[in-house]
């Protein structure tokens, strides 16, 4: 009988279990993070300073017995440049990240049955007439997400676009509202960007995304005019990153932050790659999905051209590459 009352007890128990059950939900995120060079002395399998920001929050969902739920600012719409992706529509670059996402959901009801949900906030609408992506090719993106989460038949993914946000707007009108309710002035931008650090970082890593877009074959620009013009967008980008970033915080204050850009050991997000890759920052969408004998890569389309690998269509449209492997 005293057995019993103790393995029901409603005290302590359940909170020490919370936060053992929490840690192992983010344990299984560790392995797959974007970790910022900067974070050298932080272990590859994460720290108790790596968790700190988000162990609260998942604590508070099993609480609950809610399903934990982590926002996920990605998926923006295929890169205009031809020598990275395939083309505007989503291919199995984006399958095989979905998929990942889906398996990481599944994962974590294995451990915690009421399992985790994942909110693509697309933030394709957000950025396309800085980035260069036209509105139409965002639409059908957008459109084609929700398709393949159609097909993997899962419940635990969903997206959230600025037009779910501004339903009654124009495109451009979204944007404005955007920046009149969330934007940063952006001379305040550039000070925190000289300071150095993760806002820094940030905007030399899209400096170095919009440069690779704008670097075509078809280019008519000097460089230096090309380098300052993506200077001047990247702040941009910034800006309404941070806007769109201020805005989900707004819509979705519960949730845990993820990120697909690289992250300092205990920044308040963290980064995870959707699929294998050597590059710290490519992602499906400034990529192609490449199949190297029964896995999938993430590379550049000109690369695996150049290494000679097969593209493979479906339902007619380019869909990934197949790599052989060379005897040797
Ligand atoms: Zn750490």
């Amino acid at each position: 009988m005293y057995a019993d009352l103790f393995t029901t007890s409603p005290l302590a128990a359940p909170a020490r279990c919370s936060s053992l059950v929490a840690h192992e939900i983010l344990g299984l995120f560790l392995p797959h993070r974007r970790l910022a060079q900067e974070s050298a002395p932080c272990s590859p399998g994460g720290c108790a300073n790596c968790l700190a920001p988000h162990l609260r929050r998942v604590i508070d969902s099993v609480e609950r017995g809610a399903p934990v739920v982590f926002i996920l600012p990605a998926f923006p719409g295929k890169s205009p440049n031809p020598a990275k992706v395939l083309s505007p529509r989503a291919d199995m670059a984006e399958r095989q990240s979905l998929a990942f996402l889906d398996g990481l959901c599944r994962r974590v009801a294995s451990v915690y049955a009421p399992g985790a949900r994942i909110v693509l906030c697309s933030d394709g609408r957000v950025f396309s007439d800085v980035v260069g992506i036209d509105e139409c090719d965002i639409t059908t993106y957008q459109r084609d997400l929700s398709s393949l989460i159609d097909e993997l038949g899962t419940k635990s993914l969903s997206t959230f676009n600025l037009d779910d946000v501004f339903a009654d707007c124009t495109f451009d009108g979204m944007r404005t509202r955007l920046m009149e309710n969330h934007g940063e002035p952006l001379e305040s931008l550039k000070a925190r960007v000289r300071e150095g650090g993760e806002p820094q970082r940030m905007y030399c890593g899209i400096t170095r995304f919009l440069l690779e877009d704008a670097s075509r074959p078809d280019m008519t620009t000097s460089k230096t005019s090309l380098q300052k013009d993506c200077r001047r967008r990247a702040y941009e980008v910034v800006r309404r990153s941070k806007a769109w970033d201020s805005l989900l915080t707004e819509c979705f204050p519960d949730a845990v932050r993820l990120s697909i850009h690289p992250q300092v050991c205990g920044s308040r997000k963290l980064g995870i790659h959707l699929m294998e890759t050597t590059d710290g920052w490519l992602t499906p969408w400034h990529g192609v999905a490449v199949d190297v004998g029964g896995a999938f890569v993430l590379r550049k389309r000109q690369d695996v051209e150049r290494a000679g690998a097969t593209l493979v269509f479906s339902n007619g449209r380019p869909s990934h590459y197949v790599l052989e492997r060379t005897a040797s």
